[in-house]
């Protein structure tokens, strides 16, 4: 026997809890199919800007998450060589008010945690944990998802397939014409050490030849996460491989001047490897669409990934409720939508991942124009990525 629903999203990750919430609060239920059997404390922290937060509060989890998370009260770039800070960027309560919403740091698990707590309050919402999704076919009329789950197998007919699954997606496999992950040929460390008086309460980019590091605090102003980009290669599809952090240190050789981490060499590092997927590749086909890292995954240079996929869970929810079942209107919309957003941020990332691991002259260059630019101008190029509203 099949059991149906009139939309089921696969994944319980950030995408997929946002697009729940955003239908629910639009009075439209939908069930959640997740490959974990429980949420877990893997991996490490994130940023998450007003662009992102003001979703939240919309979404009703705002409260919630400002009470495990930090929010910074500057951001900084630095160059790791010379251990020199270039531009220290106050998040001033004038900025604050401007955007309408904080800049919040936080463990992923926190942001998680809100996200999962209100999605399994609601009653619109149904979650199937221990339920992975092995196949998927459509017709002009339904969508057939079969599930691995402890009792063997189990088909979900839906209206429509939301493909919440992350970077390492399934759901993608049922979209023609679709990118595949790439691996981008870096790795990501992460270790959390204790914060010094210096690097308390910031955000700290240091950027180094081929490579970068960035410090914030996460749960507390004295619990400073460490996250590290360098060249490598990762085979493992998992987000906490045990790392070499020695290994690590002759990495960034050029880093031993940043005086902020202690922790370096004590830490015990987890690595991750880095993917992309092409964002002007097709997300949705039929009934069945793509949201967060499954459509566009991207590497962390613009630190935004996580509000990505909030804004593109709150933008499916919003396509779906204005649709009033029209579904391939409905994908339309979203594409629409979300399209030359995430083309954008994608440009920015890309800069930045340039910009950051310049070596030689080019990081002359760029250390002259930081030490430039004033805190003001910095930000206001940076309106459009954090000021973005989504409206009905
Ligand atoms: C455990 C975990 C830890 C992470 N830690 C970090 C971190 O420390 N730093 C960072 O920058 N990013 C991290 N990420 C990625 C980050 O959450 C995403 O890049 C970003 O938030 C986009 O969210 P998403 O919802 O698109 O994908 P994700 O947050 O990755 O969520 C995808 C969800 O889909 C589920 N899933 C996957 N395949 C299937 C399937 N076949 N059937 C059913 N469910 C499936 C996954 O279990 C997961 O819950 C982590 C992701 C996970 C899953």
């Amino acid at each position: 026997m099949k059991d149906k629903t009139h939309i089921l999203v696969a994944g319980a990750g950030i995408a997929g809890l946002t697009t729940a919430l955003a239908l629910a609060r639009r009075g439209i239920g939908s069930t959640i199919v997740e490959a974990f059997s429980a949420p877990s404390e893997v991996g490490a922290g994130l940023q998450i800007a007003p662009n992102a937060t003001r979703i939240l509060r919309e979404i009703g989890v705002l409260d919630a998450l400002a009470e495990r998370a930090v929010a910074p009260t500057s951001i900084r770039l630095g160059d790791a060589p010379s251990g020199r800070i270039l531009l220290d960027m106050a998040i001033t309560p004038k900025w604050l008010d401007r955007m309408g919403a904080p800049y919040l740091t936080a463990h992923r698990a926190s942001l998680h945690g809100v996200l999962y707590t209100a999605a399994v309050a609601d009653p619109l919402i149904n979650i199937l944990t221990g339920h992975k999704v092995a196949d998927i076919r459509q017709d002009a009329d339904r969508v057939t998802t079969r599930l691995a789950c402890d009792a063997g197998e189990r088909e979900i007919v839906s209206d429509l397939l939301v493909g919440a699954d992350g970077i390492w997606s399934k759901v993608r496999e049922a979209i023609p014409g679709a990118a595949r992950p790439r691996s981008t040929g870096r790795i990501a460390w992460r270790a959390i050490g204790p914060a010094s008086a210096a690097s308390a309460n910031k955000v700290t980019a240091w950027m180094a030849p081929e490579s970068h590091l960035v410090t914030y605090p996460v749960r507390n102003s004295e619990t400073l996460n460490i996250v590290a980009v360098t060249h490598g290669k990762l085979d493992a599809h998992n987000w906490a491989n045990e790392a070499d952090g020695e290994k690590l240190a002759r990495l960034l050789a050029s880093a031993r001047s940043v005086t902020d981490l202690g922790a370096l060499d004590k830490a015990s590092w987890t690595t991750w490897p880095l993917s992309a997927v092409a964002p002007s590749a097709p997300w949705h086909h039929g009934r069945i669409l793509l949201v967060g890292d499954a459509a566009h995954g991207m590497e962390p240079f613009a630190a935004q990934g996580a509000a990505m996929a909030i804004e593109d869970g709150y933008a499916a929810g919003l396509a779906i409720s204005a649709s009033r079942g029209n579904h391939s209107k409905a994908l339309n919309d979203y594409r629409a939508l979300r399209l030359d957003r995430v083309l954008r941020v994608a440009r920015r990332t890309a800069f930045n991942r340039w910009t950051y691991h310049q070596s030689g002259a080019g990081r002359i260059a760029r250390n002259m124009f930081f030490q430039m630019r004033s805190p003001e101008a910095f930000f206001g190029d940076l309106d459009w990525l954090y000021g973005y509203r989504i409206t009905e």
